[in-house]
């Protein structure tokens, strides 16, 4: 069966792996075609391109944008954006110059509980890309004051956190027409993370998505149960929505993450990328 794998960071934004070292990984992996989605940034697209030709991988272009949510986390997926969008890129510099603002708040609080981290330690690992607490969590493990990133996010980083500060400004209808207008197919990444109380309530939420411009969810995920998948599966088929999947690879900075298989189980068909090319040709 071809597999592929459609969520995945590399040091453009927080994961460790360079968009080089990320496709060798997928061709070693044997992954048919793979997707970057960089937090809030399209920079690894054209390196993540040019080396998915040297790696024989079909490369996919993408990026997860940061949305505003009252509850839980949202994300969504831009699937073959053009990246040389104005538009696009506008939105991504907002964000950007929002997280800029963000970190050095988180960095204070911490400071404030006696777990000083400099802006010059996580430049170190973040090589210029887009700094997120991942990056901080790093140090932190690094530094001993926690065991591992999840720590790190579970007593001070997680949202509503002692160490959390707010950040995104883009709400999710504005992040669905960015993507839609730079000829890309909105995708709510790892729904999740919405924390839906129940299946009724999920449903609910991706109707609502789904007026604004929604065209796919992300069902295979390292975090969804066999369940939790069929549920967005059946979500998609019932609304007409792309199926997708992805591992959310992110190198060093979640190291019980592989590439392809997630935490082990992690089977994406290449179906995923034939529903997303009819959906970008149907456009
Ligand atoms: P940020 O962009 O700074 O909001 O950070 C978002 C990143 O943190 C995403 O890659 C998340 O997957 C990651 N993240 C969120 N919660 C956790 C957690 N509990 N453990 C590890 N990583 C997390
Ligand atoms: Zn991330
Ligand atoms: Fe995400
Ligand atoms: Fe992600």
């Amino acid at each position: 069966m071809k597999l592929c794998d459609l969520h995945t960071h590399t040091t453009a934004s927080d994961g460790s792996d360079s968009p080089e070292e990320l496709l060798q990984l997928a061709s070693k992996t044997g992954l048919a075609a793979i997707a970057i989605t960089d937090h809030d940034t399209t920079a690894a697209l054209k390196p993540g391109a040019a080396a998915a030709m040297d790696a024989g991988v079909e490369f996919i272009p993408g990026v997860e944008l940061s949305c505003s949510f009252p509850k839980g986390n949202m994300h969504l997926l831009g699937y073959f954006i053009d990246q040389n969008s104005s538009e696009l890129q506008s939105v991504i510099e907002k964000v950007q110059a929002a997280r800029a603002e963000r970190n050095p708040r988180i960095l204070k609080m911490l400071g404030k509980m006696g777990l000083p981290v400099s802006m010059e330690e996580i430049n170190r690992i973040s090589h210029g890309g887009q700094v997120g607490r991942p990056h901080i969590a790093r140090i932190m493990v690094e530094k001993g004051y926690v065991k591992s990133v999840s720590q790190a996010f579970d007593r001070y980083l997680r949202k509503g956190g002692p160490a959390y500060a707010p950040k995104s400004i883009l709400s999710p209808e504005d992040a669905i027409q960015t993507v839609r207008r730079a000829g890309g197919i909105p995708v709510l990444a790892h729904p999740f993370s919405l924390q839906a109380k129940d299946a009724e309530e999920l449903e609910g939420m991706v109707t609502a998505l789904k007026d604004a411009g929604l065209m796919g969810i992300e069902c295979y995920y390292s975090e969804h149960d066999k369940a939790f998948t069929a549920l967005c599966l059946d979500i998609a088929s019932r609304y007409g929505l792309v199926a997708t999947g992805g591992s959310d690879y992110h190198g060093k900075a979640k190291p019980y993450i592989r590439l392809g298989v997630g935490k082990g189980n992690l089977r994406i068909p290449y179906s995923c990328v034939e529903a997303l090319k009819a959906a970008r040709d149907a456009l």
